[in-house]
């Protein structure tokens, strides 16, 4: 079966159509700037020379349209009618305490998409015209959800709820949720699969280090703490988010600055991270390039995030009962991926636990390894994340 995988952000679109038949990616691409002047669409089919489209589109239906015609166009195109794709697989970012896994897309299923939409106002909305445009322009293809806040439902009360009066959580809901649920459930079964053991006795300590980043204890294969929290501003430094700060930082920087809400909300989501503290860029490339030309508030920013993660690591080894009981941490996402020095000051600088990178073994980029020296206490690995595979899965076993 073939499965087309959408994930909808406010102005953008990514997609990806996978042959579940091997699970083969036959075509991918990116809609860009929807609703602002200068849209287009950048596709590939895989073996077929790359087509980048500009016309105006003034909504994700549009776009949407614009993705179909492009799968099927005659010339660059990955299929020859649209009746070949089997269902639909849609990211979802918040599923609040409704969904601990993936559904099937029905009326009762919208209707709590919506209702979520409080808890997620940034993210859900366009998540929910790409569904809804899905949805018009191939009427009898079946719609999963797939959320990143699934895979988090595990975790316990202890975890999950903050120190705050007891009646805000009945209230409104306010907890921790954790998102990058997709990735951190792909990274948990294919770490189990490296190390040759069952998914559901695995213990891992998995660090997702991208643009946002979020670090997850997994015991036992689920979900038992994670970095993220009510939004995904909380946790980790990141490229342009705060992470944790103390909470009262916000009320004296409205009252001095004489700010809004609003205003204070968006200097923590856009204008903090290693954006705030180096003044250079929030992407962790540019970052590291003026590090090595000497930019001292660039090795500043890289310090602080990498401190962060240490520190977050050191504390979910204290979630399991001896060092022993973890079977691996492992890095993914753009940085974890990518960043042969990130990793190594990380595990170096937690020698304390016996942690130790393996050089030669580190010096790679996107490979899939064991990362760490054969004397460290525990492995470390780096293995790519591959949201949109765990979507296609996802969704096939729902529709099947
Ligand atoms: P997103 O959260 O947007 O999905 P990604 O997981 O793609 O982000 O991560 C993007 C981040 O990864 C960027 O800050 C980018 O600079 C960083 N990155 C990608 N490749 C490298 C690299 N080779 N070295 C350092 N950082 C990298």
């Amino acid at each position: 079966m073939k499965i087309l995988v959408i994930n909808c952000g406010s102005s953008s679109l990514k997609y990806q159509l996978i042959d579940m038949d091997g699970e083969k990616v036959i075509a991918k691409g990116l809609v860009e700037r929807i609703g602002i002047e200068g849209s287009r669409i950048k596709h590939e089919t895989i073996g077929k020379e790359k087509k980048v489209i500009e016309e105006p589109l003034k909504d994700h239906n549009d776009a949407l349209k614009l993705v179909m015609n492009s799968i099927v166009d005659p010339e660059f195109g990955a299929i020859k009618s649209l009746d070949e794709i089997g269902a639909v697989g849609h990211r979802v970012v918040h599923g609040g305490e409704d969904f601990a896994q993936s559904v099937v897309i029905d009326d009762n299923v919208m209707e709590a998409i919506n209702k979520n939409v409080e808890v997620a106002p940034l993210h859900n909305p366009p998540n929910i015209m790409g569904i809804e445009a899905c949805k018009s322009l191939l009427p009898n293809v079946k719609q999963v959800a797939v959320f990143d806040t699934a895979f988090h439902q595990t975790m316990p009360p202890i975890n999950y709820l903050y120190a705050i009066p007891y009646k805000f959580y009945e209230k409104y809901k306010i907890r921790r949720y954790g998102f990058h649920g997709t990735s951190h459930m792909y990274i948990t079964n294919r770490t189990a699969e490296i190390l040759g053991k069952d998914v559901n006795e695995i213990n891992l300590i998995t660090c997702h280090l991208g643009n946002g980043s979020s670090i997850t204890a997994v015991k036992n294969g689920k979900s038992y703490d994670t970095s993220m929290g009510f939004t995904p501003l909380d946790g980790l430094a990141m490229g342009t988010r705060s992470g944790i700060i103390d909470p009262a930082i916000v009320p004296y920087l409205m009252e001095k600055e004489h700010l809004s809400a609003e205003q204070v909300n968006n200097i923590l989501n856009k204008e903090s991270g290693v954006l705030g503290i180096s003044g250079v860029s929030s992407d962790f490339r540019d970052i590291e390039d003026a590090c090595s030309e000497g930019n001292e508030r660039s090795k500043l920013a890289l310090d602080i995030f990498e401190n962060n993660v240490r520190k977050i690591i050191g504390a979910y080894m204290t979630e399991f009962k001896s060092l022993d009981e973890i079977d691996a941490i492992v890095f993914t996402a753009g940085l974890g991926e990518n960043s042969k020095e990130t990793r190594a000051n990380i595990i170096n600088g937690l020698s304390a636990f016996g942690l130790k990178i393996d050089d030669e073994a580190n010096n790679m980029r996107g490979e899939e390894r064991i990362i760490s020296s054969p004397e460290s206490k525990i492995k470390v690995l780096s293995i790519p994340t591959n949201e949109e595979l765990m979507i296609a899965r996802d969704t096939l076993r729902l529709v099947k």
